[in-house]
């Protein structure tokens, strides 16, 4: 006797719904993608207990005649494929035929549904099992309930959260799709709260601000970016804008919201060295590629995707935003000053401070030195002022000094307001963006010490040492081996040519073994080390400066990708815009 059976359809469902409905959410996103594929304009949802007791979708889509209503609920029943390669091609939310039916295996389910004019029909299902079928009243549309789930799976029931954690990620589903489509209506209420209420718009910016508010979404820069079939349009957030959760970053393709840890790594990598550790910007990015060139079978629950050429999609989106990042104007006005920013300022300042108290170099004679003005070629000495853009919506992109606020920040203006620099947070910027370049070329400019010195090493730092030479040798190092646990170092990056080469040498290695620690990769590894060698070499505050000396840091400055934030995502300049000013004044 075999011992191998072929399970009952009742339990093939319930193991099926075990991979689609995981939580009340699950079934909200699979019903909202119901809805819209059934060309709803409104959708809305109503949850009972964060969904545990009742989660009710209504829509005005193309509902369905009596005989479909019952099919709709069996296993691998679906209007979206019609033939096998319809799969290479998917454009609906829906495909697999499988979501109305693992829902209804693990709840009491009760569906009206109305198409066109006719007789609406009800279907009550317990469990899996049909109770029955009668005609009913309904408007054009749909309209599921689902009571009590998991009332025949108890382990699945004791694995559900509170109420309000449950509650917050069909809220998130919701603001996925309600993003996604600003041309319908969203509305989601949990009891007798409302908490997402959005109407119809054309406007893109207009929903994103009906969501997470207008003070978001003002500020947000525009994403616009082509590349043959590839496009990446959408919204995203100044650097210093930056907030502590990722709740505000939303990524599709093709309509569809997606969790993909290679478009992540893109933005990431877009903002990289522009913000502090754990602050995330809000992206809202809509992602549209040839279907046939992604695949969207790959998870029950339709949340990944796999990408034919994922690389190309990954640089795509990385330099979508960067365009967008170093396009605009994106120096934030001193009323943009808001508590998170403040926040952010207070937590990243205790450790500058530190740093600037305990290592304050004797005489850090910058490039911009105070004794020694910089020669600039003649006639760009002074920036025209007449001559810069026209204020409106132009950028400006160039700043002249006019003085030194406490020897440490520098007041400038552009063809915008009235600029205040942080002159350490600035020169680490540009020192930081030219050495990465030149070192990601391989083209470090090498300063040879006159005298090569010797460096003792701990055991630790030699064995770094050894691992590390060659990027050490890229960085623009000559270090060799001079004993056991001795180096000799011969020349260092001109970057920090003033700096105490030793010192340098050892704060980065020092570095480096706090990245292996941490195990990130060689970019990550290098830009440690940039960032750190920038901020070494950058002038400090109470460093006083030539007018001359400052308008060559600001030129500097303003020609940098990213000039809002300093390596370590600090702000670098604030301006009040001329309007503030007049405002102030009450000269408007
Ligand atoms: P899928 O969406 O993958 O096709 P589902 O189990 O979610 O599978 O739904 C099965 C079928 O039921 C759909 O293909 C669709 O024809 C129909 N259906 C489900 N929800 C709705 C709705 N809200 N309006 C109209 N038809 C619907
Ligand atoms: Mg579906």
């Amino acid at each position: 006797m075999g011992r191998i059976r072929v399970l009952s359809e009742e339990l093939i469902n319930r193991i099926a719904a075990g991979e689609v409905v995981e939580r009340p959410a699950s079934i909200v996103k699979e019903l909202i993608e119901n809805s819209l594929d059934a060309g709803a304009r409104s959708v809305e949802v109503l949850l009972t207990g964060g969904g545990k007791s009742r989660i009710e979708v209504r829509d005005d889509g193309d509902g369905m005649e009596r005989d479909d209503a019952v099919l709709a609920l069996e296993r691998h029943a679906t209007s979206k494929l019609a033939r096998e390669s319809d799969l290479e091609t998917i454009a609906t939310l829906g495909f697999r035929g499988e979501a109305l039916s693992s829902i209804a295996a693990v709840s009491q389910l009760n569906l009206k549904t109305a198409a066109g004019n006719g007789p609406g029909t009800e279907v009550q299902v317990h469990g899996g099992q049909i109770q029955g079928v009668r005609e009913v009243g309904h408007p054009q549309g749909t309209t599921i309930r689902v009571d009590r789930l998991f009332f025949n799976v108890p382990a699945r029931r004791k694995f559900l959260r509170s109420d309000s954690t449950e509650l917050a990620h069909s809220v998130r589903w919701l603001t996925r799709y309600a993003l996604a489509h600003p041309d319908r209506r969203f509305h989601l209420r949990h009891g007798a709260r409302r908490i997402i209420d959005a109407d119809p718009t054309d406007d893109q910016l207009q929903r994103i601000a009906q969501i997470y508010g207008g003070e978001l979404a003002e500020n947000l820069l525009p994403v616009e970016f082509r590349d043959h079939d590839l496009v990446v349009r959408g919204y995203t957030g100044r650097p210093v804008d930056a907030l502590a959760r990722r709740d505000a970053q939303h990524l599709f393709v093709n309509g569809r919201a997606i969790q993909d840890r290679v478009l992540t790594h893109a933005v990431t990598q877009a903002y990289e060295n522009t913000m502090p550790p754990g602050r995330y910007p809000a992206v809202f990015l809509f992602i549209e590629l040839d279907p046939s060139a992604v695949d969207v079978n790959v998870h029950p629950q339709k949340t990944e995707v796999r990408f034919h050429q994922s690389s190309r999609v990954h640089d795509g989106v990385r330099d979508a935003l960067r365009v967008a990042l170093a396009e605009t104007d994106a120096i934030p006005s001193l009323s943009d000053l808001r508590p998170q920013t403040a926040q952010q300022l207070g937590a990243v300042k205790g450790a500058t401070l530190s740093y600037l108290e305990t290592r304050e170099a004797p005489a850090a004679r910058g490039t911009y030195s105070a004794t020694a003005p910089a020669a600039r070629p003649a006639g760009t000495s002074a920036v025209d002022l007449e001559r810069l853009p026209a204020a409106a919506g132009s950028p400006a992109r160039e700043a002249v000094p006019l003085a030194q606020y406490r020897s440490s920040y520098i007041v400038a203006q552009d063809a915008r307001g009235l600029v205040l620099i942080d002159q350490h947070a600035a020169h680490e910027r540009i020192l930081f963006e030219r050495y990465l370049d030149e070192a990601e070329a391989n083209a470090v400019e090498v300063q040879q010490l006159m005298f090569p010195v010797t460096i003792e090493l701990s055991p630790h730092e030699a064995v770094i040492a050894e691992q590390e030479m060659e990027e050490f040798e890229r960085l623009g190092f000559r270090v060799e081996p001079f004993g056991e646990q001795v180096v000799r170092l011969s020349g260092v990056p001109a970057v920090g040519e003033r700096v105490d080469p030793a010192a340098l040498f050892r704060e980065l290695l020092g570095e480096a073994a706090q990245a292996k620690a941490a195990a990130s990769d060689s970019s990550a590894l290098r830009r440690r080390l940039v960032t750190t060698a920038a901020c070494h070499a950058a002038i400090k505050i109470n460093h006083p400066l030539t007018l001359s000396a400052m308008q060559a840091l600001l030129d500097d400055l303003y020609a940098t990708r990213s000039q809002t934030t300093c390596p370590h995502g600090r702000p670098v300049l604030f301006r009040l815009t001329t309007e503030e000013i007049e405002r102030a004044f009450r000269r408007r």
